[in-house]
């Protein structure tokens, strides 16, 4: 079967090399791109109604040729009205529409054209008019392809891609159907679309873009026509054998050396252990230790809401590791979180027990090369850092253990890179961002995942306020008999890259006016990731010391900051926060025996997902249910901003609306691995798995 899908869209109707070049921009650049691209939207355009038999309300699809058209002043400046007058058979009708001069252009008298939109009575002159209508124009010749393309039909509107609008694209997909022979490559196995009712490759691509007369433009909407889920379903199924087929790879993998635990290792564990761990915790450690006990190397996620605990599972583990003479290496985001692990590491561990490291950027040149020397030799058991840790330079006699804290600030390049410095390392990754349910299977296919839900104990949920800018004054009141009572707070500022020295100056302005006008009975404390990090680290020392009451922040405190006393928190632009980070930022305080409160000041005006994200924060501290709450907001395309988020890229499905046929995949998949197909086929099916998902894993 020649491949028509695999055709260079230049040769396909309609389609120039200007064109084509236009679209591979836009990364589209055989037919197959392009039909494997769903609509935005349908409209139905079926019913085309003859001008003279219109009525006020009705939403309607009429064809006509224009009369006349021109744009009228109205009495408010800068208001212009463009109105055109077209006719059919049947009767004239003005279409309406409001300071869009330029379509004087394009509505030329004698064209023709399509309108789709809603019947109104026109408020001058009483006759019914359609308002703001889309506007299609046709070829001139009446029944030409355009208009059956176009009109008298259920319609694709497609998002624009290069310079290609949706109308453009609609002719293009249409000849690139044409062209198809009757049967298209396939890359299901028959057995499988048997199996789960799917209807052939060709007529899902077909109906998929040009639905057939009568189907429901509600299905369509959810994606939920045959045509619509084949396509869904077989992206999901090769999603699925892929992941399967990786988990099998990594399960064959063997570790040089398995860890063993004894009665003296528990009893070291029990020795370090400053306070009892929760049920969750336990339970996590306990997979932990079975994986790290395990042949197989542990490929598993640690997930845990900020304040759950999950350093100390973290460090048992390592515990294990470095009593069965194992190195460890435990790799943060931030140098301030590196430092804070190493500090909290080597307490806990005591003096004696074990040789910490510390390896960030900061670290002079010097004592750089001493801690590689320590690690290369063995002297050091663990070695606490950033990404300095993943330098070439960088040796272990024996890395056993891989412990990676908030891992989606990682990409998968620079765990490999960590990871290659052990013999088959089991690997940890740690992350406070809650994968929701519906999404936690998808996005980390190949990872075990543990989860620590419940807070340790003593803790109480932080109180959480939404205030317009207006109720300030009440803020700082409030504030002020936290710091009273000897508490500690937090002002929190957004700092974004396109506006960073801006922010960075509001910053520090309202540490300036805290000090003077506000608190000046008070010490506040200013740090904001440009200090050099000694800086920093003073201030937050000082801070973690309670020596400053108040502290003015940018967001470099978002991640893993530890001070118990401290009880409120402001956020400044709370609405310029992403849901995930100001329940992160709310994480910093509530880490003790007091009630903490966390209030998101906000400036107007304010967008609907702006009020939705607050709302949400207020409503709950539980981060799965935010989490949850993120992904109805955003959508799953955006969820967490970033592909290193671990998320697939889907080209049709998506995990939110299609969950149900994700499982489904899943399953189909199994079932047909189980069958041993052979291997080729196999091959050919999962090639290129990799790119085409831009799946994070473990690496
Ligand atoms: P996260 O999961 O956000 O990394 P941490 O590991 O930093 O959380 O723990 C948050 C705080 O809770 C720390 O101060 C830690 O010492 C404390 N903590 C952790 N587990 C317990 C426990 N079982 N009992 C009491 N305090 C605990
Ligand atoms: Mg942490």
């Amino acid at each position: 079967m020649s491949d028509e899908l695999q055709t260079p869209l230049q040769y396909v109707k309609g389609v120039g090399p200007r064109r084509a070049a236009d679209l591979a921009n836009a990364g589209f650049h055989v037919l197959e791109d392009l039909l494997l691209r769903l609509p935005l939207r349908y409209e139905d355009r079926d019913r085309v109604q003859p001008i003279a038999q219109l009525g006020a309300g009705d939403l309607t699809a009429v064809v006509g040729e224009i009369l006349a058209c021109g744009v009228r002043p109205t009495r408010r400046r800068g208001f212009r009205v463009l109105e055109a007058v077209i006719a059919d058979g049947s009767g004239r009708i003005r279409a309406v529409y409001f300071n869009q001069p330029f379509l004087a252009d394009v509505l030329a008298p004698g064209s023709r054209v399509a309108l789709f939109g809603k019947v109104e009575r026109g408020r001058l002159g009483g006759g019914l008019q359609l308002t703001n209508p889309d506007y299609e124009l046709l070829a001139a010749d009446g029944d030409g392809d355009d208009a059956r393309i176009h009109t008298g039909r259920i319609v694709p509107v497609y998002e624009k891609a290069g310079g290609v609008t949706s109308k453009t694209m609609r002719r293009i997909v249409h000849a690139g159907l044409e062209r198809l022979p009757p049967a298209v490559a396939d890359p299901l196995p028959p057995a499988v679309c048997r199996e789960h009712g799917l209807i052939d490759r060709r007529t899902a691509l077909a109906q998929t873009h040009f639905p057939a007369p009568g189907t429901s433009l509600k299905d369509l909407e959810r994606c939920r026509t045959p045509a619509q889920r084949r396509l869904i379903f077989e992206e999901f199924f090769l999603f699925q054998l892929g992941l399967a087929l990786r988990r099998h790879a990594t399960a064959a993998a063997r570790k040089p050396r398995t860890i063993r635990v004894d009665e003296r290792i528990r009893r070291a564990a029990l020795d370090v252990l400053p306070f009892r761990l929760t049920g969750d915790q336990r339970q996590a450690l306990r997979e932990i230790v079975a994986d790290l006990t395990c042949e197989r190397p542990m490929n598993r996620l640690l997930q845990g809401d900020v304040g759950s605990g999950k350093t100390i599972v973290a460090l048992l583990a390592a515990l294990v590791a470095m009593e069965n003479g194992l190195q460890v290496a435990v790799m943060s985001p931030t140098e301030l979180l590196a430092e804070q692990h190493h500090l909290n590491i080597a307490r806990i561990l005591g003096p004696a027990r074990f040789d910490v490291v510390l390896l960030t950027g900061a670290l002079a040149a010097r004592a750089r090369r001493e801690a590689w020397e320590h690690l290369a030799a063995g002297r050091a058991q663990l070695a606490v850092g950033t990404h300095a840790l993943m330098q070439d330079a960088v040796r272990f006699r024996e890395l056993g253990l891989v412990i990676i804290d908030e891992q989606h600030r990682f990409g998968v390049i620079q765990r490999a890179a960590l990871r290659r410095k052990g013999v088959q390392p089991d690997v940890l990754v740690m992350t406070a961002t809650p994968i929701p349910r519906t999404l936690a299977l998808t996005a980390y296919g190949d990872l075990d995942v543990s989860v620590i839900r419940e807070l340790p104990p003593g803790r109480q949920p932080v109180a959480t306020r939404v205030a317009p800018e207006g109720r300030r004054r009440e803020v700082y009141e409030f504030v002020r008999r936290q710091l009273h009572q000897g508490r500690q707070g937090y002002v929190v500022y957004p700092l974004v890259e396109e506006s960073e020295k801006i922010d960075l100056k509001a910053a520090t302005e309202m540490a300036r006016h805290l000090t003077a006008d506000v608190f000046p009975d008070f010490r506040v404390g200013l740090v904001h990731g440009r200090m050099k990090p000694d800086e920093r680290d003073a201030i937050m020392t000082a801070f973690g010391a309670g020596e400053t009451d108040l502290l003015v922040a940018t967001t470099v405190i978002e991640v893993g900051i530890d001070v118990a006393n401290a009880t409120v928190m402001v956020v400044e632009h709370a609405e310029r926060f992403g849901l995930a980070q100001l329940h992160q930022l709310r994480g910093r305080v509530g880490r003790g025996p007091h009630r903490a409160y966390c209030i998101l000041l906000h400036q107007r005006p304010l967008s609907d997902a702006a009020e939705a994200r607050l709302a949400a924060v207020a409503a709950t501290t539980d981060g799965f249910e935010i989490a949850e709450r993120d992904l109805e907001i955003r959508g799953p395309g955006d969820f967490f901003g970033t592909r290193q988020s671990g998320m697939p890229t889907l080209r049709v499905g998506d995990l939110l609306r299609d969950h149900a046929t994700m499982d489904e995949a899943r399953r189909a998949a199994h079932a047909w691995l189980a069958l041993d197909p052979p291997q080729p086929a196999l091959d050919a099916m999962v090639a290129g798995w990799a790119e085409r998902f831009g799946l994070v894993g473990v690496g």
